[in-house]
């Protein structure tokens, strides 16, 4: 307490404010010193007319008379007082923040730093300081006992107009240390003191952005991911404050673990309202875009959300053209028309592609105007020259139409683009090459007794399917070449006695399952026939580029003790109608899947064979398994 020399004060008590210490939280612990029952009495005393009284920060000037100073020498100068005319900028410590950013004529507080400091700080005015960062809870906003917000018109800092001690009210406990974390740097920036960098590095904020902000601009990114938020979620203001806790929780989650916490906000919060009609990363996430960068927070300020919003269309949502301008050289995310830039092709021939079923894997976004994710695979999957069949069967060293078989057979995969899609990308063939020589060395020595070329072995007296086959099994590893002549695949030298074995066997190769011509080949199944057995069940299966792969153990059950018609009419070189008539006079019964089915894909109990006189050529089959 000091006694002015020049003027006697009106208060008994002058004390005196601290350096931060909220206006309207001084007047009114100057107030309950003075035993007056809120700052309205001590307003009328200095002479202020009703509507002063009323105003959310008095005119200070006319109060020093009640502190018994002038003007010049008052202590009330070091109190933060309304600055602009207009009432839209409030001075706060060393900062002239928007009106919006306070919240209002109702008052926060902490009870718990209200009674270690004996004041309540001008934190507590800003909207956002809806947390108590050094104790963690809930800041108190209203009264529990009357359910009213709290006045700085009230009894006492901790004490409400109804009366109740506000410092005995329940805490509410804020779990998420983030969420105390960004109290804390609202706080810093308030008092220009340094960040806790410990507590904000554990929390993964971004530091060095979060730093350099204003705390101005700080306010307002909370402001905007709250809005956001409680759009998103349809949530209207209120006035106890709990949409203000929501913009500082979902700021807090943003910063937390940078940048996955802003991802996940934009995938899940805002991500559901995106506007997908737009192609562009800006158009779909429209509002919110405006908001941040478009809507008067500092350029250079918010750059690093911006970049990091361009990242999360690019990363996480996936489903936007990003414009050239964001993301100048790292666009991976294109339409059809960018597609065609990047694979050198007419839109035309792109989109026919696209309905092919090629890029699936890269396609994002709705199906009538995709966008495709360029990746570097997929860059490597467009590369290289389309060359047609007679140059890749050259390069491999087989004949064109063994190379034909082999794909009809389902064997061939292409892994990469060929347009026309008949033909093959020169680097498959280099891959089936490679495949194929399975690192074999060179050799100098070519034995005729023992070694056999791959060209030789094509040359074989052998169907071209049972060629496409020892193909397979060559490719596959089950027939490995010993070594080669030159580095062409056709150079290839395998064992011979090896390769003969494979051949004579390729018919009935180590694999499991056959395709179905060579069921027709083994078995005398026609392909409807292995088809009808696979749509019955009585084989299992399996299906590959409209081949049907059928497992041969299966087959072999299915066959035991029958015989199918097509290989008596073929061996016995009869015809089908009069290998017919002969079961019917026999009394042969013809065995069908379907009553409908006509002779050729009937099957003939094997036992009725001897009295065919066709018992000697099936032992002749059965040898051959
Ligand atoms: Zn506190
Ligand atoms: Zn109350």
């Amino acid at each position: 307490m000091t006694i002015n020399t020049l003027q006697q004060s009106i208060l008994v008590a002058t004390p005196t404010p601290y350096s931060d210490e909220s206006t309207m939280g001084f007047l009114l612990r100057t107030a309950e010193t003075n035993g007056y029952n809120g700052i309205s009495k001590l307003l009328s005393l200095a002479g202020l007319k009703e509507k002063e009284r009323r105003s959310s920060r008095p005119p200070l000037h006319k109060l020093h008379h009640l502190f018994g100073e002038d003007a010049g020498s008052s202590r009330l100068t070091s109190l933060d007082a309304r600055i602009s005319e207009s009432g839209r900028f409030i001075a706060i410590s060393t900062h002239h923040l928007p009106a919006l950013y306070f919240r209002s004529k109702y008052a926060g507080l902490c009870p718990i730093c209200v009674k270690e400091n004996g004041y309540i700080r001008n934190y507590f005015e800003l909207r956002y300081a809806q947390v108590c960062s050094k104790h963690s809870i809930r800041v108190i906003s209203k009264c529990n006992a009357c359910n009213r917000l709290l006045d700085w018109n009230r009894r006492g800092l901790t004490t409400c107009k109804c009366g109740a001690d506000l410092s005995t009210q329940e805490h509410e406990a804020i779990t998420d240390p983030a969420v105390a974390v960004l109290a804390d740097i609202i706080e810093s920036k308030l008092y220009d003191t340094p960040i806790n960098m410990a507590q904000a590095l554990g929390e993964g904020f971004p530091i060095d952005f979060l730093q350099s902000l204003s705390l101005e601009t700080l306010l307002g990114l909370i402001l905007r991911f709250g809005s956001a938020a409680a759009d998103a979620q349809h949530i209207l203001p209120d006035p106890f404050g709990e949409i203000d806790l929501l913009a500082l929780k979902v700021s807090a989650g943003i910063f937390k673990n940078w940048p996955h916490g802003f991802h996940d906000f934009l995938l899940v919060v805002v991500g559901p309202q995106a506007n997908l009609m737009k192609k562009g990363l800006r158009g779909q996430f429209n509002s919110l875009y405006e908001s941040l960068f478009k809507n008067s927070l500092p350029v250079e300020e918010v750059a690093f959300i911006k970049t990091e919003f361009v990242s999360f269309g690019q990363q996480t949502w996936q489903k936007a053209r990003i414009d050239k301008r964001f993301a100048p050289s790292a666009t991976n995310i294109v339409g059809l028309t960018g597609l065609s830039e990047q694979l050198g092709l007419h839109p035309t021939t792109t989109r026919k592609l696209y309905r092919e079923g090629y890029f699936s894997e890269c396609v994002t976004g709705d199906s009538q105007t995709p966008l495709f994710i360029i990746t570097s695979d997929l860059h490597d999957r467009i590369s290289g020259k389309t060359i047609n069949n007679r140059e890749s069967a050259f390069r491999l060293g087989i004949p064109v139409s063994v190379l034909s078989q082999y794909r009809l057979l389902g064997y061939y995969q292409p892994t990469r683009l060929a347009i026309p899609t008949d033909g093959f990308n020169e680097y498959d063939i280099e891959d089936l090459a490679t495949l194929m020589s399975h690192g074999a060395p060179m050799k100098n020595e070519f034995d005729e007794e023992r070694h056999i070329l791959l060209n030789q072995i094509m040359r074989f007296k052998i169907p071209t399917n049972c060629k496409a086959d020892l193909l397979q099994l060559i490719i596959s590893g089950n027939l490995k070449p010993i070594g080669r002549c030159e580095s062409a695949p056709k150079n290839l030298i395998f064992d011979r006695i090896e390769a003969e074995t494979a051949t004579s066997n390729v018919s009935v190769d180590g694999d499991r399952f056959i395709s179905s011509a060579a069921a027709n080949r083994q078995y005398y199944l026609n392909p409807p026939t292995a088809k009808l057995l696979c749509k019955l069940g009585k084989v299992e299966y399996y299906r590959c580029r409209n081949n049907h792969w059928i497992l041969k153990e299966s087959i072999d059950a299915f066959m035991k003790g029958i015989v199918s018609c097509a290989w008596i009419a073929q061996t016995c070189k009869i015809k089908y109608s009069a290998l017919g008539n002969m079961c019917e006079e026999m009394g042969i019964p013809l065995l069908k899947l379907s009553p409908e089915l006509p002779i050729e894909q009937s099957f003939i109990r094997t036992s009725f064979l001897a009295a065919l006189g066709i018992a000697h050529s099936f032992q002749t089959l059965q040898d051959d398994d």
